[in-house]
């Protein structure tokens, strides 16, 4: 893990406040979905966009979290999924992509990736999350991309931390010696 030089942060754990953080996120889904049209010498248009997240389930997460990045929603006019909490259209979204395929990363523990994808879409949509899963994304999402996992215990150590009223400065240094 590293620390982003914009924010102070571990990279990516910077969001949503840190623009380079942000970046990142959005990068690391994106680069999915021009893996994915290479490897499937495909066009990049809305049509496949359209396709994609009518299916979902053929489709690794990044692809699939990219695609609705590509579509409207018609109700709010955000990207699809990404509109204010309580948007319907938009809650459905966030509900369906999460059929998407996890595959893991070589190397990881099992279920990484799940972890991996549920952070990534917290971050990326901090305004549709609480203060407190977002708090536990920031701080979890740096080290599972690293390739590393909580325990359940501490897992559930981090969140009695939180909803003690921790925050981000207190807890990263905690959060960096879980990575072995
Ligand atoms: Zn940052
Ligand atoms: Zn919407």
């Amino acid at each position: 893990m590293h620390r982003c030089p914009q924010c102070g942060c571990f990279e990516y754990g910077g969001a949503p406040a840190c623009a380079r953080c942000g970046d990142l996120l959005d990068t690391l889904v994106e680069d999915g979905y021009q893996a994915f049209l290479a490897e499937q010498a495909l066009p990049d248009d809305p049509d496949l966009a359209e396709m994609i997240v009518s299916e979902i389930k053929p489709y690794e997460w990044r692809v699939v979290d990219a695609a609705f990045d590509r579509l409207t929603c018609a109700d709010c006019g955000s990207r699809r999924g990404r509109g204010p909490a309580g948007c319907p259209p938009c809650d459905l979204d966030e509900g369906f992509r999460y059929s998407a395929r996890e595959p893991d990363r070589p190397g990881v523990p099992p279920l990484n990736e799940h972890a991996v994808r549920v952070g990534a879409a917290v971050l990326r949509n901090a305004h549709r999350h609480g203060e407190r899963a977002l708090l536990s994304w920031r701080l979890g999402f740096p080290l599972v991309l690293a390739g590393g996992m909580f325990t359940t215990a501490q897992a559930q150590n981090l969140r009695a931390r939180i909803n003690k009223g921790a925050g981000y400065d207190e807890l990263a240094p905690w959060v960096a010696t879980r990575l072995r």
